[in-house]
């Protein structure tokens, strides 16, 4: 099963992630010129897209810590990081706000300090995102050893959670000026501080690009983070003012960038969930059937009869078994060679399923040409019936065989147990075999290509 982070997308999801890119990039140039108009005031829609924002950096930077928990691949640990920088940066910029949450902002900020942390975060992500690149080149496929993993973790997610704390503590006790120029100047979008956010932004989606040549999953969705973050920078440097549809829309994409994240992560998740599910079904089907005949095995019949005579006991109904065993099976696999004697007991094995068709009732094979019925609710009639119904099928086949008989045959034993009809003995599963192989004995004594049953046993199973 592969990972999440070497997998390949596939068509559809290189297509999807494709169109999402060019939607956002589609955005970008409708709302560019438009930047500077002003819309409606809405004033709780700036808090709202930072918690959100906080939240699902948060969880991205969880999702992403637990990936690389389990996969011990850096990059996913450095990811991780950036999406913990953004939560932090984006929470105390919520936090310094003038008029969020005190007119002035909490925390004792200074008039540009929310502005700074703007700057910090805008421009602190698609760093971070270039470091992952970085460390994805440094170490493609290694995993670090399980013993360094919380070392790693430290390193790479709590590196930049420490840098947040060091900005943030920065914009707070230095009263910087206004990192991009007096707010309304229009003078944004040529300051050096926007020229370098541009330009870290472009080097991350390039970085993303070039370091995975969007072969993976994961590289597919990180493109279009770092494209969102890129479109979110851009619209909100275009942008003097507030309420403007580059501020509104900046917001979108800058709930975005962390969302695509944590989409992306849980479905794969979800995924791998899947493929696990459908692994432990067909591990367990693998683990019950015989590859040759494709019927129950031997260990499914010793797990089920068990079950079957607790069934019946409980019941207080018959449960009849029948062994099958293939005569002179020796002979046609000395005259006609191994592999048409696997072909035989192949054709028998579909001939005795043939005439299993009760639910509840299964054919195993019991090991080499023997085969075990098992008929819950039957009794001894019933089962002498069905046995010889299976006689006749499988000489029905008409396998040519060697002397003395001119098809392939088979003998059956029958065995049935009434539960509690007396309780004279105490009977084991073992018990119950030897007694229809008593019967078959008998069947294979007295010529072969018949059925026998044994007396029915009134008993009380164990
Ligand atoms: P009887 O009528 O008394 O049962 O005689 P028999 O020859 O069938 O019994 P015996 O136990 O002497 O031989 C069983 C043969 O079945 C021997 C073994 O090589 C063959 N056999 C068991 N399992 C397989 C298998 O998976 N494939 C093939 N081709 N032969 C098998
Ligand atoms: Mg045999
Ligand atoms: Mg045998």
């Amino acid at each position: 099963m592969e990972s999440f982070l070497i997998q390949r997308a596939t068509r559809q999801q290189s297509v999807f992630a494709g169109a999402v890119a060019l939607l956002i990039l589609l955005t970008l140039a409708v709302a560019a010129p438009r930047a500077d108009l002003q819309w409606p005031a809405i004033g709780p829609f700036m808090p709202m897209c930072a918690l959100t924002v906080f939240t699902t950096a948060a969880i991205a930077a969880f999702l992403l810590g637990a990936q690389f928990n389990v996969m011990r691949q850096p990059m996913l640990a450095a990811l991780g990081g950036a999406y913990a920088f953004t939560a932090l940066a984006v929470a105390l910029q919520l936090l310094m706000f003038p008029g969020v949450f005190s007119p002035t902002g909490l925390l004792g900020a200074h008039p540009a300090s929310a502005m700074w942390m703007w700057v910090f975060w805008h421009g602190g992500f698609p760093l971070f995102v270039i470091v992952a690149m970085l460390v994805r080149d440094r170490l493609p496929h290694e995993a670090v050893p399980a013993r360094h993993v919380r070392q790693w973790a430290w390193l790479l997610i709590g590196g930049p959670v420490a840098v947040g704390a060091v900005l943030c503590s920065i914009a707070l006790l230095v009263d910087l000026p206004p990192p991009l120029g007096a707010p309304g100047s229009n003078a944004t979008a040529a300051h050096p501080v926007s020229v370098i956010l541009w330009a870290i932004n472009a080097i991350a989606v390039l970085a993303v690009v070039a370091g995975g040549r969007l072969r993976t999953v994961l590289d597919l969705w990180l493109v279009v983070a770092a494209l969102a973050c890129f479109t979110d920078t851009s619209l909100n440097l275009l942008t003097a003012g507030r309420f403007t549809v580059g501020w509104y829309m900046a917001r979108l994409f800058s709930m975005f960038a962390p969302g695509v994240m944590v989409c992306a992560l849980v479905w794969e998740v979800t995924a791998l969930y899947r493929r696990l599910f459908e692994a432990h079904v067909s591990l367990r089907q693998a683990s019950v059937h015989d590859a040759l005949t494709g019927l129950y095995n031997r260990s499914y019949f010793n797990e089920q009869i068990g079950v079957q005579i607790s069934a019946a006991q409980r019941n207080g109904q018959p449960l009849s078994l029948v062994m099958i065993d293939v005569d002179h099976f020796k002979r046609y696999n000395d005259a006609f060679g191994h592999l048409k004697g696997d072909a035989c007991l192949a054709a028998v094995a579909g001939a005795l399923a043939g005439v299993v068709r009760r639910p509840g009732d299964f054919v195993a094979r019991y090991g080499g040409e023997e085969f075990v019925v098992v008929l819950p609710e039957t009794n001894a009639h019933q089962a002498q019936a069905l046995a010889e119904r299976a006689r006749e099928a499988v000489l029905r086949l008409r396998i040519e065989a060697t002397a003395p008989s001119r098809y392939v045959t088979v003998s059956a034993g029958c065995t049935t147990v009434v539960p509690g009809a007396g309780a004279l003995s105490i009977l084991s599963i073992d018990t119950l075999v030897e007694t229809a192989d008593a019967a078959l004995y008998r069947a294979k004594a007295a010529g072969r290509n018949l059925v026998m049953t044994a007396e029915p046993m009134p008993a009380a199973l164990t």
